[in-house]
């Protein structure tokens, strides 16, 4: 049974909340473990085991991001990934992107699959597919992302849409459901493809 550990980003409360959006007040780290949560189902359906960095609003109590790398190594996943919303100050960044760690070909793979998937199966209420930012290479030391470079596993960085961006918001505030299911099937995808 594939073990797939999923990482809300960010934690709700004053720990770090993450992005948020100024007019909606609408909190990444709140989208994050809604949608992780989600995927979780969705996996667990799909017969994965399942595990979550954090399960309530204000885990964990630490920033240290060792933590949610740590709990993933200990139980040797063998899969990670980490669920975020993008964001920018100014408004007309839009769309999704999915980051893997430099030279990991599975990383990529992954990362590749659950792209396609949201790109495929999100769209604004006029009919455009959200816009597709592509997967991108984190590499250490120059763009890296910790939680990328310190899991043992293959792992990917979700950035599901800008909750800077207006439209975006919305579909980040009212598609989580589909946002969780494009990742489960993109999760899914590369299990079979494997
Ligand atoms: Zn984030």
């Amino acid at each position: 049974m594939y073990k797939v550990c999923i990482d809300p980003g960010h934690a709700g409360g004053n720990t770090d909340p993450g992005a948020c959006n100024p007019v909606t007040g609408l909190q990444e780290a709140d989208v994050a473990l809604a949608v992780s949560k989600l995927v979780a189902h969705y996996l667990d359906a799909a017969g994965c085991e399942v595990r979550l960095t954090r399960t309530e609003q204000e885990q964990p109590e630490t920033d240290d991001l060792s933590y949610r790398t740590g709990i993933a190594n200990d139980w040797q996943a063998d899969l990670f990934i980490s669920v975020h919303c993008n964001s920018v100050n100014y408004e007309y960044a839009q769309g999704t992107e999915t980051w893997y760690c430099d030279g990991s070909v599975n990383g990529k793979k992954l990362a590749a699959y659950i792209q396609n998937q949201i790109i495929k199966s999100i769209k604004y209420p006029d009919g455009r597919n959200i816009a597709n930012r592509g997967v991108r290479d984190a590499v250490p030391g120059v763009n890296g992302l910790y939680v990328l470079s310190h899991t043992d596993c293959p792992a990917v960085l979700v950035e599901m849409a800008f909750i800077s961006n207006t439209e975006d918001e919305k579909l980040l505030a009212d598609r989580q459901d589909d946002f969780a299911r494009a990742i489960a099937r993109g999760v899914t995808d590369y299990l079979q493809g494997v």
